[in-house]
Parts: structure tokens; sequence; C-alpha cells
């Protein structure tokens, strides 16, 4: 992480809260995150903060059983080998030699880790820097947002949309089927992520029944450009956390 940005974040809790894994609640835009230790994280807000975007009983079921769920079979599956010490990208970077269930549930695990870290009640906006990058791959920010909507909209079936920043340092948006993300190999996609978007129906169903289109057209309004910036300008130094 980046010292400027754990410095703005301490000044926003107790001592206690920053330098315990796991006890980032209600601090946005964070980098203090470890991916390593597989920890499983507290929503950043709370479950009616995304109101009328994202309704609360989705939130909680999304995080607390699906995420969860994800979570404790992907630690069930690593319990007792090397992978518990294995940072998530490498074992995203070699998903080819593990089983589906740490391919489905790693990727479930770090994909709404993800998820729940661009979303806030507050989105900002993008940077100077960020915005400058969206207009020179995709012409504008509304360009991007037809863009990303597209990935989104066409996904088929279960999956997630996604901004990355490629190999070459461009922009790209993409999508992957089930819980698969642009780290992994088997993936079209190939980046680090900046934006992930849930398009499974369990992340909208319960609102928005079978209008994926407004569930996608209504994120704009709950996304968290704060922690897109900070994302990008670690990806742009290969930091693939975020
Ligand atoms: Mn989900």
């Amino acid at each position: 992480m980046k010292r400027r940005n754990f410095i703005k974040v301490a000044g926003a809790g107790s001592l206690a809260t920053i330098i315990t894994p796991g006890l980032t609640h209600c601090i946005p835009a964070k980098k203090s995150k470890s991916f390593e230790g597989h920890i499983f994280e507290k929503l950043p807000f709370s479950y009616s903060d995304l109101e009328p975007y994202i309704d609360a009983e989705t939130m909680e079921l999304h995080y607390d059983k699906h995420h969860r769920g994800y979570f404790n079979k992907f630690i069930t599956e690593i319990k007792g080998s090397e992978l518990e010490k294995t940072p998530l990208r490498d074992i995203f970077k070699n998903i080819n030699k593990h089983s589906a269930g740490i391919r489905n549930n790693g990727g479930g695990y770090y994909n709404h880790s993800l998820f729940w870290n661009n979303l806030n009640p507050n989105s900002g906006e993008p940077s100077a820097e960020l915005s400058l990058a969206i207009n020179e791959s995709f012409g504008s920010l509304e360009a991007f947002k037809e863009a990303f909507f597209t990935e989104a909209k066409t996904q088929f079936g279960s999956g997630w949309a996604w901004l990355v920043l490629d190999e070459n340092k461009h922009l790209k948006v993409g999508n992957t089927p089930n819980q698969d993300n642009p780290l992994m190999p088997v993936s079209d996609i190939k980046g680090i992520p900046l934006i992930a978007l849930d398009v499974w129906e369990h992340a909208y169903y319960l609102n928005y029944e079978n209008k994926r289109a407004d569930y996608i057209n209504a994120f704009w309004n709950v996304i968290n450009w704060r922690e897109i910036n900070i994302r990008f300008e670690g990806a742009l130094n290969g930091d693939w956390k975020g």
C-alpha cells in the first residue's frame, strides 16, 4: 500500500481498527487489506447504505451467505496445503493446476472482495489521470460506460464485467463467466482489475428481477471512484491489490 493513503485512512479510525486485519468497517477507499492472509473482510459500509440502488436484503444475502460461502469453501479446499500461504495472484496465475473448487471459490472470494470495495454511497469521481486514460482508451467517460454496460449485459448467464489495466498499460473492458477473473490465464480479458461488477442473478434479482440492464445502470450511482483511482495508480506500478 501507498504510505500516503495509509496515513489518510489512519486518520479516520482508531489505531486498533487500522492494524487489525478484518476490522476495517466503514473505512472507505482503503489499501490496508491483504489477500495473502486469506481474510474474510468486513463490509466497508452497512447493508442499507447503497439503497435504493442495491437493497439491504440483497446486500446481506450476497455478503453473508454467498461471499462467506465462497470464502469458507476456498479455505476448506486449501487447508493444510502450501496454498494457505500463497498469494491469490499466484494461485490464479496457475489456476489450471488447481481444482475446480479452488478456481470457483478462490475466484468468488477475491472477486467479491474487489466488488464491495468498488462500491460506496459517496461515489466521488475519476481522478485526472484516470480520466485521461479513459478518454484515450474509450473516447469519453460516457463511451466507457457504454462499453462496460455492453460487457455486463451480454455476459451470458452468471459472471462478471471488468475494467482492467492490461500488460501494455491500456484500459480494457471485458467479461468472465462464473467466478473467473482477469488474473486467470483462462480469462479472455487479462490484466489488473480496476472495476468489478457482479452480474450473477443473486446480485440483483430480488430488486431488479430479470432487468439486468437497470441494475447495471444503477451501479454508476454507487461506484467508488476513490477506490478505483487508487487501484489505477497502483496498477500502473504493477500493484495487483488495487
Ligand atoms: Mn456474487
